[in-house]
């Protein structure tokens, strides 16, 4: 129903989300996601899928809406920026993995209203993302997310010198897991363009020499003076995801599964598929989101 789409004056297209992922994982996580969550968003969100690599098939249904950063030729803005964000994807030190940002910056002014990052071992729950970053404007500086530790990261500017590297100032700041999933919005990714468009992220993120999601964190607490706005309904495998109830997964922005302390970490959904063949409960997800948003007593 045309109401599930909005909430306020915010619509799924006006979030763009990339997922980020590597061939390794085309069919072993990009298939699922396909047969899940994006499937049944596609309509309505945007969603890039960050690869640079091919091998993806297009399946029937979702081909109009993901978009690969094997990119088009030509040179206009988006097209140079995905190129950007695939290079990015395709670096062997896990510091330079890939980052949404990099993709999405130089579209500016054109930009939506909002750009989420995604892993390829996320579940996302478009309609409750809509619900969360109604209660924002895209016009104020947000960044959004579940914070990494429960203390802030130090981080210090080297400068390479005679082939010893110097630091020059240590910064604390905090960041949020790219594990889980955050967004930004269009102001604030505005502000980061100096530190995050195209190869700038790159050369920032080797200034301070962490990974992505902390470069992300670094760039808006310190250099543009942002903050992060810790949110719990983001979720990565690093915590118990057994422990969120399936009463209130139909709030949950973002979920995951993989592997923790040697054990399966998944969500606790019993549904309509069996853990063997839907192990990552997406399967089940998607049905039991359907089936809560048709009962009126579980509106968001
Ligand atoms: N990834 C990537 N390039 C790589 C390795 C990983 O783009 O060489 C992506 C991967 O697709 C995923 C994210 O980085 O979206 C995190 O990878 P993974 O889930 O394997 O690691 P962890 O969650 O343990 O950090
Ligand atoms: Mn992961």
């Amino acid at each position: 129903p045309e109401g599930h789409r909005t909430e306020g004056n915010l619509t799924l297209g006006d979030i763009f989300i990339a997922v980020k992922t590597t061939k390794r994982f085309h069919q072993s996580r990009v298939e699922l996601l396909l047969d899940t969550w994006i499937s049944q968003a596609s309509e309505q969100v945007s969603v890039w899928i960050l690869t640079k690599e091919e091998g993806l098939v297009m399946g029937q249904g979702w081909g109009g809406h993901v978009i690969f950063t094997n990119c088009s030729a030509e040179h206009s803005h988006l097209a140079l920026s995905c190129k950007m964000a695939a290079e990015a994807a395709m670096g062997k030190a896990p510091r330079a993995r890939g980052t949404l940002l990099t993709a999405n910056l130089l579209c500016l002014p054109l930009c939506p209203s909002w750009f989420c990052h995604l892993d390829d071992d996320n579940y996302l729950n478009p309609r409750a993302l809509l619900k969360l970053l109604s209660s924002y404007s895209e016009t104020w500086d947000v960044y959004l997310g579940k914070p990494s530790l429960n203390r802030p990261i130090w981080a210090s500017e080297t400068l390479p010198n005679n082939q010893t590297v110097q630091p020059v100032k240590s910064m604390r700041f905090w960041f949020a897991t790219g594990g889980a999933g955050f967004c930004i919005s269009r102001e604030l990714a505005r502000k980061m363009v100096p530190w995050a468009s195209g190869r700038n992220f790159l050369s920032t993120s080797e200034l301070i020499r962490l990974p992505d999601d902390c470069t992300v964190g670094f760039i808006i607490e310190c250099k543009v003076g942002g903050q992060l706005i810790p949110n719990a309904l983001f979720h990565s495998h690093l915590e118990n995801l057994q422990l969120i109830p399936s009463s209130q997964l139909v709030q949950q922005v973002t979920l995951s599964y993989g592997v923790f302390e040697n054990k399966l970490n998944v969500i606790e959904l019993s549904g309509p598929f069996l853990p063997q063949e839907d192990p990552s409960r997406y399967g089940a997800c998607v049905l039991w989101l359907l089936l809560l948003c048709e009962s009126p007593d579980h509106r968001l």
